[in-house]
């Protein structure tokens, strides 16, 4: 059976003070921002690259990558996560780029699956190379994966990711499926006039699988910068779209979370989720926080302000040091993103090179 971390949603603690002026963070105690939001999710990005090329992340050239020597060590995101895991996150999520492109990504697993039994550890990744590491990743300890996914046509999935790589992607779910993953989760951007069509057919996919599929909000973190509020199909509506072929039932949340998750009313496997990150964001109730593949600690993915674990990492300082830094950079934690404000900034890196 799985198990679920009980971390999972965010406690609030009673914490008072400006975000903007909050004087010195807590030095003790949980995560915690000036709003008490309790931090319990880490995102971490193991390598830049991709083998993919989504248009509504990254351009068709790919980025500058980054060296060898820029990106984390194998035994500095181990030490990152011992120190993160100690100040009480117990959810962690592998993410890229491609997770799977980086050749120590089992490792990688391993070490942090060991932290301690009460973790709920996932990878975000296109599947390309499951086929193969499906196995070898379930062996390492993970046992929850999420497929991202946003065409099950062929010319359409190739349009989008600039790849013809449908049938490799479906293969390396089929592997997770084999292999044990449970769940295996399938993420789907909709985008306005590119895959708003399909929300029934990935519906579908899920009854037929038992897979959880989630239909994300397309958000303003496009390399090329060609997103536009146009271009966004509201959660809403794409639940109104599967709703209507296939009536569902409200699925009691474990704790705040992002997606509203529905079942299949008929006793159908799998379910359906909605995650409206752009037309009702989830800030007041946000536990996660990111380390890019460089090693740069982000509160927020929209956040304008890194902070540099990598150069702590890397000039000897001690665990104290490095839990001084975090606890400074969540407590100026803003309330939210500002999307659907005028005032919104975008951040100069995309979604890639953040870790989605
Ligand atoms: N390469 C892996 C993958 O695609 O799953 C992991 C990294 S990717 C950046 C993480 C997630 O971010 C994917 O599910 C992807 O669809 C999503 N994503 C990327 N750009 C996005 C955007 N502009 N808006 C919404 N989601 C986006
Ligand atoms: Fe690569 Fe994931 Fe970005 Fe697509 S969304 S280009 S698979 S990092």
């Amino acid at each position: 059976m799985r198990t679920r971390s009980r971390s999972r949603g965010v406690s609030h603690m009673s914490v008072s003070a400006d975000w903007r002026n909050p004087g010195p963070a807590p030095t003790e105690g949980p995560l915690v921002d000036t709003l008490g939001r309790v931090a319990g999710d880490l995102r971490i990005s193991v390598i830049d690259k991709c083998n993919l090329r989504c248009t509504y992340c990254m351009p068709a050239e790919g980025l500058p990558w980054l060296g060898r020597d820029d990106i984390l060590t194998v035994d500095e995101i181990d030490r990152l996560a011992r120190l993160f895991h100690r100040l009480g996150v117990r959810e962690f999520k592998i993410t890229g780029g491609e997770p799977t492109v980086r050749r120590e990504l089992p490792e990688i697993v391993r070490r942090i699956c060991s932290l301690g039994p009460d973790l709920d550890v996932s990878m975000t990744t296109n599947g390309l190379l499951l086929n193969r590491l499906a196995e070898p990743l379930y062996a390492a300890g993970l046992r929850r994966v999420t497929v991202s996914c946003d065409s099950l046509l062929r010319h359409r999935y190739q349009e989008m990711t600039r790849r013809d790589a449908l049938e490799r992607m479906r293969a390396g779910l089929a592997a997770a499926r084999v292999a044990g993953f449970d769940p295996v989760k399938i993420n789907c951007v909709v985008i306005r006039g590119t895959n708003d069509d399909e929300a029934v057919d990935f519906a579908r996919l899920a009854r037929e699988h038992g897979y959880d599929v989630r239909f994300i909000e397309y958000m303003p973190l496009d390399a090329e910068q060609s997103w536009e509020r146009g271009k966004v199909v509201p959660a809403d509506e794409s639940m109104a779209a599967v709703a209507a072929a296939y009536p569902l039932e409200p699925v009691a949340a474990e704790g705040p979370q992002p997606a509203s998750v529905f079942r299949f009313a008929d006793g159908a496997p799998g379910s359906i989720g909605f995650i409206p990150s752009v037309t009702r964001p989830f800030c007041a109730s946000c536990n996660r926080m990111r380390v890019t593949s460089e090693g740069q600690f982000r509160v927020c993915l929209f956040a304008l302000e890194e902070h540099d674990l990598r150069a702590a990492l890397r000039s000897d300082a001690d665990d104290a040091e490095l839990e001084r830094l975090v606890r400074e950079a969540l407590w100026h934690k803003w309330p939210g993103h500002k999307i659907n404000h005028p005032d919104f900034v975008r951040p100069a890196r995309s979604m890639s090179m953040i870790g989605g």
